[in-house]
């Protein structure tokens, strides 16, 4: 039997519990030990740590954040650090550590294991869904309803008052959390990193489509969704100028952290707990230095490095809906 450790790190999302209790049951079934490190790479360094058993994990699948607390760590950068949580590792016998979390995490995880061979394997948990080698990350299902059910709010509002509104989401520097928002809620335009030429052309295309809605469907509401950290001077100046384009009031909303709360829907919860009994899984076949994901519904082994080094790109069919259903919509129009 092995000991493994958990830890979540970095922006933490929906589903980390079940992720953590699927961990510990799968282990405990096995006849592992597992304990859990507090705050991320913090714990490792303090340490700071408790043991987990199926009791401490029970009744928390449907709860939102994370049991173990989560933390950004900038010191864990440093080899001193690393080397640090090396020897704590050592110290308490860890055979294994997981690491729940983004791209960001998972730099800490190799950066880790150059200095401690035992294995360290982890687990995609972001509500952006920017990793590369998994199809989905745990939380991302969660975040796309709640940042649907705030467009499906705002649109009733909008038509009330024939506004246009522009709904910023949280997804780093990746689109996919604004796509699904915007697909799920029917929003009018999306300006996302993986469609955004620039500035001057976006608003000239906002216009356009705006301009044909108008004609088309008379005064109602329009809903832009937008990725945060991508207009060049924010969501208010976006705001202005559009007001100034097209005359009309343009209301700013940015949904901001509650897309990282709540009750994680099914969908994260299954993920969540299915990754959970594969990465023990791994961990008793000795496996090091990998992401457990998932790709075509079916558990997937990436290396690390690769999940960072490798950019995920929009699949060909993900392009298509956008550019069918909301932002070349009414280009068809033109022609007539
Ligand atoms: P996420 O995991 O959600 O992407 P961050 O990017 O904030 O979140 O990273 C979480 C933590 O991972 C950081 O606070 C730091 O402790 C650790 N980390 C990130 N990059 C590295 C790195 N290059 N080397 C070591 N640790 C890192």
């Amino acid at each position: 039997t092995k000991r493994i450790a958990v830890l979540t790190s970095g922006g933490d999302a929906p589903g980390m519990n079940a992720c953590i209790r699927a961990i510990v049951v799968a282990s405990e079934g096995a006849g592992h030990t597992v304990i859990g490190f507090e705050h991320g790479f913090h714990g490792l360094l303090a340490p700071n740590w408790r043991k987990l058993d199926s009791k401490k994990v029970h009744n928390i699948i449907q709860r939102g954040g994370t049991i173990l607390r989560s933390a950004r760590c900038e010191e864990f950068k440093q080899d001193s650090a690393a080397k640090n949580a090396a020897k704590h590792l050592s110290e308490l016998a860890i055979d294994a550590i997981l690491i729940l979390g983004g791209d960001g995490s998972f730099r800490g995880a190799k950066h880790l294991s150059k200095f401690w061979d035992g294995q360290v394997i982890g687990l995609p948990a972001t509500i952006d869904n920017d990793i590369y080698g998994t199809d989905t990350t745990i939380g991302y299902y969660t975040a796309i309803q709640t940042a649907m059910d705030s467009i499906d709010k705002v649109r009733d509002t909008a038509d009330a008052f024939e506004r246009i509104f522009l709904v910023e989401v949280m997804g780093r520097h990746a689109g996919f959390l604004g796509a699904k928002a915007a697909i799920s809620g029917a929003a009018n335009y999306a300006i996302l990193p993986e469609l955004f030429t620039d500035p001057d052309e976006t608003l000239n295309d906002i216009h356009q489509q705006l301009s044909i809605h108008r004609k088309r469907y008379g005064h109602e509401s329009f809903i832009i969704v937008l990725t945060e950290n991508l207009w060049p001077e924010g969501i208010n100046t976006l705001a202005e100028k559009l007001e100034n384009l097209t005359g009309g009031e343009v209301r700013p909303v940015i949904l901001g952290h509650v897309q990282r709360g709540g009750s994680p829907v099914s969908q994260d919860r299954i993920l969540a707990t299915t990754l959970g009994v594969e990465a023990v899984r791994c961990v008793e076949q000795g496996k090091h230095c990998i992401m457990v994901g998932q790709q075509n519904l079916e558990p997937a082994e990436v290396p690390l490095e690769q999940t960072w080094e490798t950019k995920k790109v929009f699949s060909d069919s993900l392009t298509r809906t956008m550019k069918t259903m909301l932002n070349e919509r009414h280009s068809w129009d033109l022609t007539k």
